[in-house]
């Protein structure tokens, strides 16, 4: 599958962070393969190697930034030096995340709670807190916060990643809110299941663990990260134009029951 014929990114500069594995990789590789100079943003330097060398093999450009997104030094950091590569900022995937150990509220540590509301959800406040500014400067722009199927449903023993996620979807509702009128579109996208090493670790990698993960999928099957990775062009794309203050569900039927 390829999502390179149907959108054109020329010209374009996108952000996308969580690059080095994942829904972010498949991000980065779409965009660039759409003609956007990419920069690709992670805190695992091996991702990032391998993000970049796929991207070249494409024949893309990309830029590695090795930041924290929980750090808003480092986010800012990384935006000036794309601004510095490329000269602008039109479009912004703030998705990096980490799952979150199974535990009930009572048995959820503080520690455990901390890091997964700063890594999945204070990040998108640093990220958008950044890169607003830097799209105001050129007119516009678009921004994608990943959510969850967990921002939309409950799930039991994932309170705290439920909660960042929910957030997600909250923060980027306001944030399209407050910059509607400054031609910047803001929408949150909520995936399914997406067969990438987040839910590897999360099924234990076997086979049992797989299946009784595609049981909650009533399309029968997980999500591709290039199924996700289009689905976040088209929302940053011109066609996407009139498409903010969204959470978009691109999961298979997942959450539809509700
Ligand atoms: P993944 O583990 O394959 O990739 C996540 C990437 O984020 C990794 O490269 C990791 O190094 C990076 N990262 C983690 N912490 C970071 C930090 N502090 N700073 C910078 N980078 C950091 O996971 P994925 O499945 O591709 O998930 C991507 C996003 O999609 C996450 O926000 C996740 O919660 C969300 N999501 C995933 C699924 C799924 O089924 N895979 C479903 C819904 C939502």
């Amino acid at each position: 599958m390829t999502t390179a014929p149907v959108f054109n990114f020329s010209g374009k500069v996108a952000f996308v962070t969580g690059a080095g594995s994942g829904i972010g990789r498949a991000t980065a590789l779409a965009f660039a393969a759409a003609g956007a100079s990419v920069a690709i943003v992670d805190i695992s330097d091996r991702g990032l190697t391998e993000t970049a060398a796929q991207i070249a093999a494409l024949g893309g450009t990309s830029l590695s930034l090795r930041a924290d997104v929980t750090k808003s030094a480092e986010i800012k950091a990384a935006l000036d030096q794309t601004v510095a590569a490329f000269g602008r900022l039109d479009a912004a995937f703030n998705n990096a995340g980490i799952e979150q150990p199974g535990a009930s509220i009572v048995d959820l540590t503080e520690e455990m709670l901390d890091r997964v509301l700063a890594v999945n959800l204070k990040s998108v406040f640093l990220c958008m807190k950044h890169q607003i500014p830097l799209m105001l400067a050129n007119g516009g722009g678009a921004i994608v916060n990943t959510s969850s199927g967990a921002g939309v449903i409950a799930i039991r023993n994932q309170s705290g990643y439920c909660a960042s996620k929910f957030g997600v979807t909250v923060a980027s509702k306001v944030a399209a809110l407050e910059y509607a009128d400054q031609g910047i579109r803001v929408n949150a996208l909520c995936p399914g299941i997406i067969d990438t090493p987040m839910i590897a670790r999360y099924t234990g990698g076997t086979e049992e663990g797989r299946a009784r993960i595609i049981e909650q999928e009533p399309v029968g099957r997980m999500g591709k990260p290039e199924e996700i990775a289009a689905t976040v062009l088209f929302l940053c794309s011109e066609s996407g134009a009139f498409i903010t203050g969204h959470a978009l569900v691109a999961d298979g039927a997942q959450t539809a029951g509700i």
